[in-house]
């Protein structure tokens, strides 16, 4: 028996492309992943609500999931993690979408750089890396294993993955990074960077950019 997750999460869907924004509460604490717009809507729940924000957790470099950390970090200073294969582009020029994204600001205090396979223990919450390359060079999934809870960022949807066209994409490098979620236990949930929720086992049997990985043997890979 799992024991029940102790882990509030509260989703905000914000900006131009949609960008999921996950509020992890435990307590009066706050993780923020991926806050990628509208800083002043998760200011005011911040505020309204009386938490403390522990740190922000960057999924990967894209503008649709970082352009509110300038801000925010500035509001509620606390450790921002991203992984050093993104932070090279995430706050230069290359990384606006005009008219929509212009280029987004830089964190106010310094940004830690995830590795694969590193535990972060924040507000008593222990969370796994897992570096995921292949949407961007430094796209990394949040693995709260205690909770059965995976945030995907824009490596695994809920029927779909994500696109690989883009700079520092690779094709090949999301093959083995999909491989290796598949790995994870059938009914650890998913928290992808757009789109609804799912878990680990639908999308390994109704994922049709996973069915190819759907194979015994790519559940014998250790994650
Ligand atoms: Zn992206
Ligand atoms: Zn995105």
């Amino acid at each position: 028996m799992k024991a029940k997750p102790s882990t509030r999460i509260r989703t905000f869907v914000l900006g131009e492309f949609e960008a999921n924004c996950f509020v992890l509460i435990r307590d009066s604490n706050a993780i923020l992943v991926d806050p990628g717009a509208e800083p002043d809507t998760l200011a005011a729940f911040i505020d309204s609500h009386h938490l403390t924000v522990s740190a922000f957790l960057l999924t990967h470099g894209h503008m649709d999931h970082v352009s509110a950390i300038g801000a925010l970090s500035r509001r509620f200073p606390a450790p921002v993690h991203l992984h050093p294969a993104d932070l090279t582009w995430a706050f230069t020029p290359a990384n606006a979408w005009e008219p929509h994204y212009p280029q987004p600001e830089p964190p106010a205090g310094d940004i830690v750089p995830l590795s694969d396979n590193q535990t972060l223990t924040i507000a008593g919450l222990s969370l796994r890396v897992l570096a995921t390359p292949g949407h961007s060079p430094g796209s990394v999934c949040f693995f709260i294993e205690s909770e059965a809870r995976l945030l995907t960022g824009d490596t695994l949807f809920a029927g779909s993955v994500g696109r690989t066209d883009f700079p520092g994409g690779s094709s090949s490098q999301m093959q083995a990074s999909l491989h290796r979620l598949c790995t994870l236990p059938d009914d650890t949930a998913i928290f992808p960077g757009h789109g609804i929720l799912s878990t680990i086992g639908r999308e390994r049997l109704s994922n049709p950019f996973l069915s190819g990985l759907n194979h015994p043997a790519a559940r014998t890979i250790n994650p």
